[in-house]
């Protein structure tokens, strides 16, 4: 409960947990545990929830294999 307030006058502290695909990425704060989904094309930034965990989980509709970058 602390952390939300801390979180809500100083901001989130922001990690990506997950890169998702090259435009989509799951990103965390470290403080409060707050998820969201970041897309880079139409600029979203939301809170995760199930129906995101669905979709990119493997074998979702938005899945796709990691690629590393050259
Ligand atoms: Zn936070």
């Amino acid at each position: 409960m602390l952390e939300r307030i801390l979180c809500a006058v100083f901001g989130h502290r922001y990690v990506v947990e997950r890169v998702l695909n090259e435009r989509a990425r799951k990103v965390g704060c470290t403080r409060c545990g707050c998820k969201w989904a970041m897309h880079d094309p139409t600029r979203t930034f939301e809170p995760w929830d199930l129906e995101f965990e669905a979709l990119y989980a493997p074998g979702g509709p938005l899945y796709e294999e990691n690629r590393k970058t050259p």
